[in-house]
């Protein structure tokens, strides 16, 4: 099917257009303006106004859904690399747009768009092991009763309806594609909702793979603009995956037709994440080394705007000053400014509401918190700091942070950490475990038992924990990274979510049920299905 979508990359103040139902759609209006967070002019608008979501939701269930399910995993595994192949032919436009749309460093849009690219091709492949199985299985027949022909059979049935991906503005190609690749793999059709500031990438990438014409009718729709009336209209079979702030995760959970309806969600929400450096780490060690790059790093990389970025940076307190000096030092020479420029290490936050939101953080923190590093007379690279949003990177540290509850609570989305000083290990262990629930901490130290250790005890409280020893200290992928291949997702305040993990990211897409019957019944099951775990 051709798109329609008129604007393209390099004309002015576009309008984002919805596909919905198999064709695409504007909505009332003008709607939300998307900025370029480097010069503060206006690239693109956004309306959902009036836009039909209940026939879009059906056209997704009854025409998108049934085409998916007649394919198996294998086919649908060939179309995820198909997906693939559309969007690596137009990097570099996806790459405009992220540095136009998000102020994205070639560094930052790489992490969103080849991210996104790889995420697809590795789904491709590891689906394609799933052949020609149109169910999963988990496990073998086993008997029931005393008649041994009487068995039960766990199985993984594809959902009939739609899924509906809500997603945050930092990601708008990642967080697209690597909830649609699970989806699209397990059968179950997407409706994509990105978020309305940066939804200009996610459009384009979206009209790139419709204008493919590889996907059936109806597999992937994308609403630009505002969710309106959307939650609405969800039935049984349908699921929410949501990435976004805790407070709105708690409102879709909350939503009288979520609650009522028993739909399933998904949520990955804020997070307080923590690197912890190791009671054993010198300052002249190589793994001291490795932790300020690591730090600096995650500060900087998309300006801070990472939901796996660290936030918390715990460290013995014998160490705190030198921590705090040679993070400082390394801070001191990133170049802020306008992304185009390559000398630019770092460029804005989204936009001018988030630039505010980051520097009211910072001021929460403050009240607890010192400033341990600031630029001196901060001016961005290339652009004008009154018309960008564009945030210095700040470090702050605290003297006891066992009080200071705000370091804990408050995710500040934006180039900020905090140094908080630790006693002992236990101290380190509660100090992580403030951040109530967190995607990812990780530790360092060049002592095996203690990583051991700290994996265990952080391990009830975090969805990932990356334990670097000085051998993995420069090849491991990073502290933020999230891989295909691992579980995203974390306890508690992250939204007890879970995402990816290989194939196991394909059971949220899937009813589980326990099948029983005759053996010869079984084996007709067994043989339509597969394991995953094989
Ligand atoms: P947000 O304001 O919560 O918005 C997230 C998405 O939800 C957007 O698409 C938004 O649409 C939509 N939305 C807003 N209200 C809604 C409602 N009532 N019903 C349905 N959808 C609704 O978050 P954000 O500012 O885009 O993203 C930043 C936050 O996301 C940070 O806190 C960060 O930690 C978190 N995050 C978490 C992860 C993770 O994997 N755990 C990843 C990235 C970001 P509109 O844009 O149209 O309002």
């Amino acid at each position: 099917m051709a798109s329609t979508v008129e604007n393209r990359v390099g004309s002015e103040a576009r309008v984002l257009q919805s596909y919905l139902g198999g064709k695409w759609q504007a909505g009332e209006g003008q709607g939300a303006g998307l900025m370029n967070p480097t010069t503060g002019d206006t690239v693109a608008w956004a309306s959902s106004k009036g836009l039909d979501l209940k026939s879009a939701l059906d056209y997704s269930r009854n025409v998108g859904g049934p085409a998916l399910r007649k394919m198996s995993y294998g086919q649908r595994a060939e179309l995820l690399g198909k997906i693939a192949d559309a969007l690596a032919a137009r990097r570099d436009d996806w790459f405009e747009i992220a540095r136009k749309n998000s102020g994205n460093t070639k560094a930052d849009a790489s992490i969103d768009v080849d991210g996104s690219i790889g995420t697809l091709k590795f789904f491709a492949k590891i689906g394609s092991k799933l052949g020609d199985a149109h169910m999963l299985r988990d496990g073998a027949p086993m008997r029931l009763a005393r008649d041994a022909n009487f068995q039960g059979l766990h199985l993984g049935v594809p959902l009939d309806g739609v899924a509906v991906h809500i997603n945050a503005f930092n990601f708008p190609a990642w967080g697209l594609w690597e909830k649609a690749s699970v989806s699209l793999l397990a059968g179950v059709p997407v409706l994509a909702k990105p978020a309305t500031s940066t939804a200009w990438l996610a459009q384009e990438m979206v009209a790139a793979v419709i204008d493919a014409g590889s996907l059936p009718d109806g597999a992937l729709s994308i609403l630009c603009g505002s969710p309106n009336d959307l939650l609405d209209y969800l039935r049984l079979g349908d699921v929410v995956a949501f990435t976004g702030s805790a407070d709105t995760g708690e409102s879709i959970k909350q939503h009288k037709n979520i609650r009522q309806q028993n739909i399933r969600v998904n949520i990955e929400a804020d997070s307080l994440n923590s690197v912890l450096l190791g009671p054993d780490v010198a300052p002249d060690s190589p793994e001291f080394g490795f932790f300020v790059r690591e730090v600096v790093r995650e500060m900087t990389s998309k300006a801070g705007q990472k939901c796996t970025a660290i936030r918390r940076v715990l460290v013995p307190a014998e160490q705190a000053q030198a921590a705090i000096d040679a993070i400082s030092a390394a801070l001191n020479a990133v170049v802020v400014g306008d992304p185009a420029n390559p000398m630019t290490n770092m460029g804005p936050v989204v936009n001018m509401a988030q630039r505010k939101a980051v520097e009211d953080g910072i001021a929460r923190l403050r009240t607890k918190a010192e400033v341990a590093y600031v630029p001196e007379n901060f001016a961005p690279l290339d652009a004008d700091l009154a018309r960008g949003a564009f945030v210095p990177p700040t470090l702050l540290d605290v003297s006891n942070g066992d009080q200071a509850d705000v370091i804990h609570e408050v995710e500040v989305f934006g180039p900020v950490a905090t140094v908080v000083p630790y006693r002992d290990k236990q101290g380190a262990f509660a100090l992580a475990r403030r951040g109530g629930g967190s995607l990812v901490a990780s530790v360092y130290s060049g002592d095996a038992a203690f990583l051991a250790e700290a994996g265990v005890a952080l391990g009830t409280t975090h969805g990932r924990v990356m334990l670097i020893d000085p051998a993995i200290g420069d090849s491991h992928t990073g502290h933020g990274i999230v891989l295909p291949s691992c579980m995203h997702g974390g306890p508690g305040r992250a939204g007890g979510g879970e995402e990816l993990g290989g194939l196991h990211g394909l059971w949220f897409y899937h009813q589980r049920v326990a099948m029983q019957g005759s053996a010869v019944t079984l084996r007709v099951l067994s043989e339509a299905s597969a394991d995953p775990h094989e």
